[in-house]
């Protein structure tokens, strides 16, 4: 073989692609240069379709050309995706009796023995495999396989070019072109869940930014007048305050004001003004509207702040409001009631609009899910699937979807007999309702020890539910959620109202109050400016009030007011030392001092205490015992932290092991030493409602549980099954163990 020769005509192919040949074009042309260079009787080539995660046969020479976009290999499998997937050449002289071989009828490859398929990669970047065939006595020898990889090498750059510069010139209506035949691929996709549960309803794709460019676009035919303007203003106000309303109403936490931007533009004068100028000098009122909001857009746009940047979509949610009610176009806001949404974009504020205005479920493609998002999610009770196929943004609207987000499947135009199949499955699942009524007040392992269970609550939604559950009280409230929901930071007054709220529905049970844990995935994205090399690791929970006293103030003295006679619990997250702990206690001891000076109603003896979820809190706990009056493990952040895995990184997802043996003996010494001090110590992470975990918690020493209220029955039943004794010795041989595997059979 003329190896030289080969990989100088292969970087040919580029040119080639520049002359307009298309990347079949390229391929093609690309298999029949490396089987006559290399004397083969086949030469294919596989492209790897990291969506499906499928290798699909793009070209080939010698093959029957028919089966090209047929010939489909799941990562893995088959000679071909084993080479992928180990990321080397794979040579064999009688392929078809290796075990890891797939046979495709109809290819025609019967006769060739010899095999040898390299992976094409740049980086770590997988683009798929190119593959050789010959007949027997004619294998592959070590230059075949030298040269193969070199050509392979050389062949990832220009594929990737290829694919980059179609994607780049592929024109804007692709995308926006509906499809009236599903592909194959659509009808089964599978994806993340970011909020559990099952959704079967009509979709609808909103894609907010498509929305305000086709309105850019847009010749409007129709004249308008300046009355019809002013009309548009009215009918928008109208509607964003009742949609403010509504919002309120549902959540009753500081919920309010999502459209306080919004209502802010509809009666700048600035706005208005500029818009009724070019009316009067004879410009279509949608137009002049466009225009000066083009102007609004830009000059927010050369900003860096992320708070402008999130004023440009108020903007374009906005106009794109008030132009759909100038043209008297039906609101969006009817649009979504009862639908599935698939959307490239989701802020809180969205999933908050969608969920008062009645949507069923939500697809996410391609957007990361941070885990509050989807905690939110949760407490709206709407399930919500992420997943990264683009062509779902293509479905038609009114097309029936089915979520399962309990494992993460979703359908679109799902058959009868799938339909069937989870309308059994819903049948079988015990109620909410049915659940309520087997709920104790009271809950005991067998041997009659008793476990305390509490509700870990994010939204005061979350309440209702927890209070029907019976729970003795709340062991986390997640304050960020007021913050996170909203484009702006909640006043004193509404953050003292959210907590009243609660304080009342709790109904004189324990209220644990956690402060402001931002910082991380839970990013504020109005308070801040500057992006962090590390974000996990940087400005977040404690350590961002502590710089930023006056809203931490504001917030303790909003909880203290509001815990006024109530068991108020105040918590600090992610604290990592007993100096950053007694920093906030005497800033909370200032906010005592300050209101008992104004005469203003408080709590004056709040318990003050920490969650543990730094493992550099383990060897300090007797110490913090003495200052600290609780703990709370929030194991999602301490597992994350002990063993540096990302909990919202889908990718290392199956290394985020609960059970490493370093996070139990971390979590027994830490349990030990706050009952060996008379500290109460719980577990409020999720680890809580994970019943494999219910008897290691309850044998380590663990007595106190909190958890997403969902979770209460099930978890009282599971603990009334359990003896302490036989908890404690499951503990002690999970203890024993040093490896991840060992522990996994046990809990097996
Ligand atoms: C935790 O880290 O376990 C926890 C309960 O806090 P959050 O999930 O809100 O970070
Ligand atoms: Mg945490």
């Amino acid at each position: 073989m003329d190896n030289k020769k080969l990989l100088y005509e292969i970087s040919e192919l580029n040119n080639l692609f520049r002359e307009g040949t298309g990347i079949e074009g390229l391929l093609k042309k690309t298999v029949e240069m490396v089987a006559s260079h290399t004397d083969s009787d086949v030469c294919s080539i596989y492209l790897y379709n990291t969506e499906t995660n499928e290798l699909v046969l793009n070209a080939t020479h010698g093959l029957n050309p028919e089966s090209i976009g047929y010939v489909k290999l799941k990562y893995g499998q088959g000679l071909t995706g084993l080479a992928l997937k180990e990321m080397r050449p794979v040579c064999e002289t009688d392929a078809a009796h290796n075990p890891n071989y797939k046979f495709f009828p109809g290819i025609h490859e019967e006769r060739y023995d010899c095999f040898l398929a390299v992976p094409i990669a740049r980086g770590i970047s997988k683009i798929g495999v190119l593959t050789l065939q010959r007949e027997k006595e004619k294998s592959f020898s070590e230059s075949d396989i030298t040269a193969l990889v070199a050509a392979a090498s050389q062949l990832a750059d220009i594929i990737e070019n290829a694919r980059f510069l179609m994607a780049m010139h592929e024109p804007v209506t692709e995308r926006e072109k509906t499809i009236d035949v599903l592909p194959e691929e659509l009808k089964f996709v599978r994806g993340k869940i970011a909020s559990e549960g099952f959704a079967y309803a009509p979709s609808i794709v909103t894609d907010k930014k498509k929305n305000l460019t086709a309105m850019l676009h847009h010749q409007f035919d129709d004249k308008y007048t300046l009355d019809d303007f002013h009309e548009a203003i009215n009918k928008t106000s109208s509607q964003l305050e009742k949609l403010q309303e509504k919002v309120g109403q549902k959540l009753s936490d500081s919920a309010s004001l999502i459209f306080a931007a919004h209502l802010v533009i509809l009666q700048d004068k600035y706005f208005i003004g500029g818009v009724e100028e070019l009316i009067k000098n004879d410009l279509n009122p949608p137009d002049a509207i466009l225009k000066i909001a083009k102007g609004y857009i830009e000059s927010f746009a050369t900003s860096n702040s992320t708070y402008m940047q999130e004023k440009i979509q108020d903007i374009e949610d906005l106009i794109v409001r008030l132009i759909n009610n100038l043209l008297c176009e039906s609101e969006e806001a009817v649009k979504v009631k009862g639908k599935i949404i698939i959307t490239r974009e989701l802020y809180p504020s969205d999933l908050l609009i969608l969920s008062s205005e009645g949507a069923t479920g939500i697809i996410l493609v391609g957007g990361t899910v941070t885990s509050h998002l989807s905690i939110l999610a949760s407490s709206l009770r709407i399930p919500m699937i992420v997943c990264n196929n683009y062509g779902l943004l293509d479905v038609p609207d009114e097309i029936p979807v089915l979520i399962d987000a309990e494992i993460g499947n979703l359908y679109v135009d799902p058959s009868d007999e799938i339909l069937e199949r989870f309308e059994q499955q819903q049948k079988a699942k015990q109620t909410l309702d049915q659940q309520k009524l087997t709920m104790k007040p009271v809950t005991n392992t067998l041997d009659g020890t008793q476990v305390h269970l509490f509700a870990n609550i994010n939204l005061l939604a979350d309440l209702k539910v927890a209070c029907e559950l019976r729970c003795e009280g709340v062991g986390l409230y997640r304050s960020e959620f007021p913050f996170m929901i909203r484009r702006n930071l909640p006043t004193e007054t509404e953050q003292f109202m959210t907590y009243s709220k609660l304080v009342q529905l709790v109904e004189g049970r324990p209220v644990t109050l956690r402060t402001l844990d931002i910082g991380g995935d839970k990013i504020l994205s109005y308070y801040g400016e500057t992006k962090e090399q590390n974000p996990a690791m940087g400005l977040r929970s404690i350590r961002f009030s502590l710089q930023n006293k006056s809203v931490f103030s504001e917030q303790i003295r909003a909880m203290l007011r509001a815990g006024v006679n109530a068991d108020l619990r105040i918590m600090f997250p992610m604290v990592s030392s007993i100096d950053e702990f007694c920093a906030a206690r005497n800033i909370v001891h200032e906010c005592i001092d300050e209101l008992g000076k104004k005469n203003i109603e408080h709590n004056s003896k709040p318990k003050l205490g920490i969650m543990v979820e730094l493992p550099c809190i383990v060897d300090l706990m007797d110490e913090f015992a003495k200052e600290a009056e609780f703990f709370s493990v929030g194991t999602n952040d301490f597992i994350q932290f002990m063993i540096g895995i990302d909990r919202t990184n889908e990718n290392i997802a199956a290394s985020y092991v609960p059970h490493h043996p370093s996070v139990l003996r971390a979590l027994k010494k830490v349990v030990q030493s706050a009952n060996k001090n008379n500290r109460p110590i719980s577990i409020c992470g999720d680890m809580a409602h994970e019943e494999k975990y219910i008897p290691f918690l309850l044998g380590i020493g663990v007595r106190i549980l909190s958890m997403d209220p969902r979770f209460l029955p099930r978890i009282q039943q599971a603990i009334s099954k359990i003896d302490i004794a036989k908890a404690e010795s499951i503990a002690e041989n999970m203890l024993s163990k040093s490896k991840i595997s060992e522990v996994t059979q046990m809990l097996e």
